[in-house]
């Protein structure tokens, strides 16, 4: 009902739990993504009956499943993917985390669970991260991966609405995508996979969209590729690059130098980065800013005429991702990339973007935790 729809859980009715068991650090400088996990973690449980309860944060443990969740069954979740930075001054910040709580509940509403205060979340995520602060690297380029997660543990089989939910968010740190500052990328661009299409899932943040990927990544590793351009239709439109949104910069057929990027039509998944990068760019106004489909057809042609200056990927865990070569119908094309110290817009966005992530520059998008 409307009513339960804005019902929310209460960063008030927190409880928290503290941890007596603390876990050993790893070695700050080795970390793999995904490997490390933080003391704590939120957990938020939801009935249909009940609503929602209280928020508690507690030592990081194992969730209990019946066999029959329907998580498990019909896959009935969805995720985040955000980071906290320790800054330049030492202070903990967010980069616009409500971004990332508007798209938890459009994904949870594509789902069938419960919508939520997303504030609400936002304060008892940040008592989280004071709480694993620790966890929080010291390194200009290190961060905490931050992962909110909602699933459908209603303990009956049957394609049916949940009708009991978790909300838990964990934790732990990351080190820089790419360690020796930005390294370009080749990638599979076969027609034959689909990511998503019309009326698909593929603008929300679902497990259900990656499972079916991880062959297909495979498959790119096997044609020595390191990632998948993801095409869509007859005219083979680029879509996005691995979990990445991705962007191009020429010179248009106007002669006109311009940043060229999906729109959002359902197909893809409305990134933070990609939307920070067109405020930016708009924000700066130096070149024209596009939001439309790019072919293969596009691309080619603007590498033989020698008009593409740049194409990249753009996500939270790289930040900027530079591609050098596609795969494309047994054929390699050579993208090219920036020199190193020259003029480049991705390496201008780049910079930008972790200057105000890391506090080296004040920006309303970097929320203090
Ligand atoms: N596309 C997909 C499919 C993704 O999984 C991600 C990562 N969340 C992105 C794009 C980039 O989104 P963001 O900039 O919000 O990390």
């Amino acid at each position: 009902s409307a009513a339960r729809k804005h019902q929310s859980f209460k960063y008030d009715d927190l409880e928290i739990v503290q941890s007596k068991k603390l876990g050993k650090k790893p070695d700050w400088n080795k970390l793999v993504f995904g490997h490390n996990f933080s003391d704590h973690m939120l957990s938020i449980p939801w009935s249909e009956t009940k609503g929602w309860d209280a928020p508690r944060i507690g030592p990081l443990k194992n969730i209990e499943l019946h066999p029959a969740a329907k998580v498990l069954h019909y896959a009935i979740e969805l995720f985040e993917g955000l980071k906290a930075y320790r800054g330049v001054d030492g202070r903990i910040r967010l980069f616009r985390p409500d971004q990332n709580m508007k798209r938890m509940n459009s994904s949870a509403r594509r789902s069938g669970l419960p919508e939520f205060d997303g504030n609400e979340l936002l304060r008892c995520m940040a008592q989280l991260i004071e709480l694993d602060s620790s966890w929080v690297p010291q390194s200009p380029e290190s961060s905490l991966y931050i992962r909110p997660t909602m699933i459908g543990n209603d303990p009956t089989l049957g394609v049916s609405r949940s009708k009991e939910c978790l909300l838990y968010v964990i934790s732990g740190p990351v080190g820089p995508y790419f360690p020796t500052g930005l390294k370009p990328v080749s990638l599979l661009a076969d027609p034959s996979f689909v990511r998503s299409w019309p009326g698909s899932a593929g603008a929300f943040k679902m497990g259900s969209n990656y499972a079916p990927t991880i062959l297909v990544g495979k498959e790119a590793e096997k044609q020595g590729c390191q990632q998948v351009l993801w095409l869509y239709g007859e005219d083979h439109q680029l879509t996005e690059v691995g979990t990445m949104n991705i962007a191009a910069y020429w010179t248009n057929e106007n002669g006109e130098k311009e940043l060229v990027t999906p729109p959002l039509n359902g197909l893809i998944l409305p990134g933070v980065t990609r939307t920070s990068l067109l405020e930016l760019a708009r924000e700066w106004g130096v070149f024209k800013v596009t939001e439309k489909n790019i072919t293969m057809k596009d691309i080619i042609k603007s590498i033989k005429e020698k008009r593409l200056i740049e194409l990249f990927g753009a996500g939270t865990a790289c930040v900027i991702c530079p591609i050098s070569r596609l795969l494309y119908l047994g054929r390699d094309i050579h993208i090219p990339v920036p020199v190193e110290g020259g003029d480049s817009v991705s390496r201008r966005f780049y910079n930008e973007l972790l200057d105000i992530q890391y506090g080296r520059k004040a920006h309303p998008w970097a929320v203090d935790i």
